[in-house]
């Protein structure tokens, strides 16, 4: 079937909550996928940030190809020795503190069991999140979500969740108080247009909700396993959150979540959460094979190098259509004074793919994997895509 056919299959049977780009992708290596028709582009949406360790992984293709043949299920009433190795491997690269994890299927699930953990633990139950917060579409994800667009269709939402400006410390202080279970931040906010929190901003949150008893949920869904030069963002800034939910780049594309669990979070009782597919042998081999990928080919590093170098090439683009450029690491956003969409679109047709970040944000979240030489490439079809 070509790319027409497969484009009308689609849209006469999918449910139509997706917007999309009229390409096919069949095929992916590395940083570079192929459309149905062999074209080859950068892939510079890598799966909206799963596709950390590069598409076709090696290593995760053998861990999953092994794990297949011997056990895909095993339910968390029992032990398994894939789910034990992955909780052990989680802990220890996660910002100190962070003893414990729940395993579940997807950001919006961690982030549901995250907001659940704190009322448990708090016996509050009031949620303060950021203006351009993204946390997912689940009731209780979406009810920590800013945009309208999202929220309004489905309203009510769940009661008791209030929104502050990002990085205004002063605002958080005024939200904050003893009916407050946890306050949920991004590090730096990815879907609201790539904006970086401040350090200081984010220390100061947490030092409030220890004062104030509340628990201070960190959301790295986006910026998790080496994306912004660090293998989670938190430690960009020494943070220990007491709560910090991690899913897209966990399992080399395989779909995981999970949250980390420090000790300020009370005693879990049994019973009283869970899922079936949480920790599944099959998604905690992908996991470890992930991990492992990351930390011997120093992902974080060269996320941190390629990330400056991308950054400095879109910044030496001198287009009138362009605000500004910001990120960390290999999370970058390109803000135009115009609608981004017709800019994607143009960089498809040269061969480099590319999210947006809002209505006017050209967002970049490639596989860290991706080369020097790939990066330029970048940086040339983008100038040449904003040149009047
Ligand atoms: C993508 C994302 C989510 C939701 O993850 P899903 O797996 O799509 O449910 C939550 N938080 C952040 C910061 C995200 O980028």
């Amino acid at each position: 079937m070509n790319s027409g056919g497969i484009i009308a299959l689609e849209d006469r049977h999918n449910s139509g909550v997706y917007s999309k780009q009229p390409l096919v992708l069949v095929r992916g290596e590395g940083a570079r996928v192929w459309d149905a028709e062999g074209k080859e582009y950068i892939d510079c949406v890598g799966g909206h940030g799963v596709a950390n360790v590069g598409h076709a992984n090696p290593a995760v293709i053998q861990a999953v190809t092994e794990q297949v043949r011997r056990l895909m299920i095993c339910p968390n009433g029992f032990y398994n020795d894939r789910r034990a190795q992955l909780l052990a491997e989680l802990t220890r690269i996660a910002p100190s503190g962070l003893e414990r994890a729940f395993l579940c299927n997807s950001g919006a699930e961690a982030v549901e069991t995250a907001l659940k953990f704190a009322r448990l633990s708090t016996g509050r139950t009031k949620v303060v999140a950021a203006m351009r917060g993204f946390h997912g579409r689940t009731f209780g994800a979406l009810s920590a979500t800013w945009r309208r667009q999202y929220r309004q269709p489905f309203e009510p939402l769940l009661p008791g969740f209030t929104f502050v400006p990002y990085n205004r410390l002063e605002r958080m202080q005024q939200a904050v108080d003893e009916e407050t279970a946890a306050v949920i931040l991004e590090v730096v906010q990815g879907e609201g247009g790539i904006i970086p929190g401040d350090g200081e901003y984010l220390r100061g949150v947490q030092a409030l909700c220890r004062e104030r008893g509340a628990l201070f949920i960190v959301d790295e869904v986006q910026t998790g396993f080496g994306r912004t030069g660090r293998m989670f963002a938190c430690q960009h800034y020494d943070l220990q959150p007491d709560l910090m939910c991690v899913a897209k780049a966990i399992a080399g594309g395989l779909p995981m979540g999970a949250v980390l669990i420090g000790s300020r979070v009370g005693n879990l009782p049994q019973k009283v959460h869970g899922t079936t597919f949480g920790g599944n042998p099959l998604a905690c081999a992908a996991a470890l094979a992930t991990i492992g990928y990351i930390e011997a080919e120093k992902l974080p590093q060269r996320a941190a190098k390629l990330g400056a170098r991308l950054m400095d090439g879109l910044k030496a683009i001198p287009s009138p259509r362009v605000r500004e450029v910001r990120g960390l690491g290999l999370m970058v956003g390109v803000e135009l004074k115009e609608p981004s969409a017709p800019h994607l679109a143009a960089l498809a047709e040269r061969g480099v793919l590319a999210l947006s970040a809002g209505a006017t944000v050209m967002r970049f979240l490639p596989p860290l994997v991706i080369g020097t030489e790939e990066v330029d490439r970048v940086v040339q079809q983008v100038a040449a895509v904003l040149e009047i």
